[in-house]
């Protein structure tokens, strides 16, 4: 392709590329990490209001009532807050915020593959960290104090949690550089490192409304920490987009939080039908790697994963697969509702009887 008008920044950068959206049939759709149950009805509600209210006026760009409906369900202040469009968008601004030259980004290798993405396109220096054998993160390779420090947790896409005991080691042992947690997958079985922003000043926690709440389709994230390291994605996000959710967002966001036991209710039923999954993928032979998460990532042991991927969404059921270094081997799969579960166990069990 003709390159002549693109900026170097741009010239050789390997953008992410998101999982797919397919359109050509109706799939079983257990790739990126969707939540398989409808948002809380009170969602429905709140955008009907403001579909027939002012759009015509801009959102607030504060987003002051969203701000204090997460501060008190999460025993914050409201100055501790920030929100914005995607977690994606909170990360690439926190990349902005905290990292550059001299102040690398330090990450394991097998993570969320965003962050090296944002490491190269904001020309940032990075610190890749290779994970253990088992997946589990080596501890002692983020306590060099070296860099701003980057951790999915529960991990991404391995679904393996890390304990608030081991989340304070980190932050401890960071004391001169930010610790950016993207809790994406937190509320499916993880412990959320929140109950620490008032103690340790280093810690920004960021977390979306994608998963637990069902709002993928509304792209709505936020972030909490202590008021400077705020200052700093707001001096970021008014650096370059001011109003970065819409009137619709900041109304449904609202009311997804308040409706504190639906989000409950629909957290446990996944949290217990990836149990459930999981036991029944043992028994077809996988290995399934512990997970706190709302997917599992795993391997068996005599048909390779790419095969395996293939022959899935040949029959209309998609996972998600990684063809990178270490991971080649495994395959990711969203926890969806317990039917959709049943027809990827015995989807899976066809494919199996068909090749060994
Ligand atoms: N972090 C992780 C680890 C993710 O897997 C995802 C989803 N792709 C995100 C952040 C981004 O989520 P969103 O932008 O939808 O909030």
């Amino acid at each position: 392709m003709n390159k002549q008008y693109w900026s170097r920044r741009i010239a050789d950068i390997e953008p992410y590329v998101p999982g797919e959206q397919p359109k050509d049939k109706k799939y079983v759709k257990l790739n990126t990490n969707e939540n398989p149950y409808p948002p809380s009805p009170r969602v429905a509600e709140a955008a009907a209001l403001v579909a027939s209210a002012d759009l015509r006026l801009y959102p607030d760009p504060d987003c002051t009532a969203l701000k204090q409906t997460l501060a008190s369900f999460y025993g914050v202040s409201p100055e501790q807050v920030f929100v914005g469009n995607g977690s994606d968008e909170l990360l690439a601004f926190s990349f902005l915020a905290f990292t550059d030259e001299d102040t690398p980004a330090v990450f394991p290798d097998i993570t969320y593959s965003f962050y090296p993405v944002y490491g190269e396109f904001f020309e940032t220096n990075c610190r890749i960290v290779p994970v253990k054998e088992d997946f589990t993160i080596p501890l002692e390779e983020l306590e060099r104090n070296d860099g701003t420090v980057v951790l999915t947790n529960p991990n991404a896409p391995t679904g393996i949690g890390l304990s608030l005991g081991e989340v304070e080691e980190i932050l401890r042992a960071n004391p001169d550089h930010a610790v950016i947690l993207d809790e994406a997958y937190i509320d499916f079985g993880g412990e959320s490192a929140v109950e620490l922003v008032s103690r340790y000043d280093n810690l920004l926690v960021i977390q979306t409304f994608s998963k637990s709440r069902s709002l993928a389709g509304m792209r709505i994230g936020f972030a909490m920490g202590n008021e400077s390291l705020i200052a700093a994605m707001n001096a970021v996000k008014n650096s370059v987009n001011s109003y970065t959710l819409d009137r619709m967002a900041l109304a449904v966001a609202q009311a997804a939080v308040e409706d504190r036991n639906y989000f409950l209710d629909t957290c446990r039923r996944i949290a217990e039908t990836r149990e459930a999954t999981s036991e029944q993928l043992r028994e077809l032979g996988f290995t399934v790697l512990p997970s706190q998460a709302n997917f599992v990532f795993v391997t068996h042991a005599a048909v390779p994963a790419g095969i395996l991927f293939r022959e899935l969404r040949k029959r209309g059921v998609l996972v998600r697969y990684f063809d990178k270094p270490r991971i080649d081997n495994y395959l990711r799969i969203t926890i969806g509702t317990d039917e959709e579960m049943e027809i990827l166990i015995s989807t899976l069990r066809t494919i199996l009887e068909e090749a060994l």
